[in-house]
């Protein structure tokens, strides 16, 4: 879709007898503004639609803000964490052969993937949760050997907040990775992830924090029945599973002391 503006205030001159010059101007500036975000809208609307551009120019968009914040090091680094991680998913869903988007990045808000249909089994959905923050956690690993090895504390502080961002995630609450893990435990977990949310975005103390609980409280409360059926999982399967899930969430807890240490 393509829109075009009317540009002709202001280029061609009004007629004699026309509006006052100082109003000639800003409509001609009001003309140059509406051209600008029309092209911006025809971008967006285009990139979107094509699944690996939208990626790469949010993750570039992405990338920019963090390192404008935090450093070009870090905001490269960490648009890379974020970008394993959702690969990680990415993997493992196409290995179930089920439709998924390219991971689209949103500035502070990190990044997601979008399931275009849910996963058959609790298994498949634990599996597919489960690649994410494995992949995350990894490469944080990665970061923080090299940061060590190199001395260099930007690659120790990468790894510090890749792993709080495995830990962030593993919070049992649907639909974040630990929520569509728990999902093959025991649903009733759910209802301990939220006053979990809760305490670690009052421990962060971030106003972006709270936009992230508005959001997920909302697709909890709306949009749980999208998680895969609830079908029967041997007890011993839910046993591995939930440990699964705990040694995740306690081995990054464990590695953002030592990186940020
Ligand atoms: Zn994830």
């Amino acid at each position: 879709m393509t829109l075009e503006p009317q540009d002709s205030a202001g280029r061609h001159g009004p007629p004699a007898g026309g509006p006052p010059r100082w109003r000639r101007r800003l409509s001609g500036l009001a003309a140059a503004i509406l051209l600008a975000l029309a092209k911006l809208k025809t971008i967006a609307l285009f990139a979107l639609h094509i699944p690996m551009l939208g990626s790469a120019l949010t993750f570039v968009l992405s990338a920019w803000v963090y390192g404008a914040s935090f450093g070009w090091t870090f905001g490269v680094g960490f648009a890379l964490l974020l970008l394993l991680h959702e690969l990680g998913h990415f993997v493992v869903i196409r290995r179930y052969g089920l439709p998924a988007g390219a991971p689209i990045f949103i500035p502070f808000l990190g990044a997601a993937i979008f399931l275009r249909q849910q996963p058959q089994s609790p298994q498949q959905e634990y599996a597919i949760a489960a690649a994410g923050p494995l992949a995350g956690t990894l490469a944080s690993l990665a970061a923080l050997l090299l940061g060590i090895l190199l001395a260099q504390p930007v690659l120790r502080s990468l790894a510090y907040f890749g792993f709080l961002l495995q830990a962030f995630n593993l919070i049992p609450l649907w639909p974040l990775d630990g929520g569509r893990m728990v999902a093959a435990v025991d649903r009733h977990i759910w209802w301990v992830g939220i006053p979990l949310l809760l305490v670690v975005v009052w421990l962060s103390r971030s106003p972006i924090g709270l936009i992230i609980v508005a959001l997920l409280l909302w697709q909890f409360f709306s949009q749980r029945r999208m998680a895969s059926p609830d079908r029967y999982v041997a007890p011993a399967q839910r046993l591995a599973f939930g440990i699964g899930w705990i040694v995740m969430a306690i081995a990054n807890l464990g590695l953002a002391r030592i990186a940020g240490g």
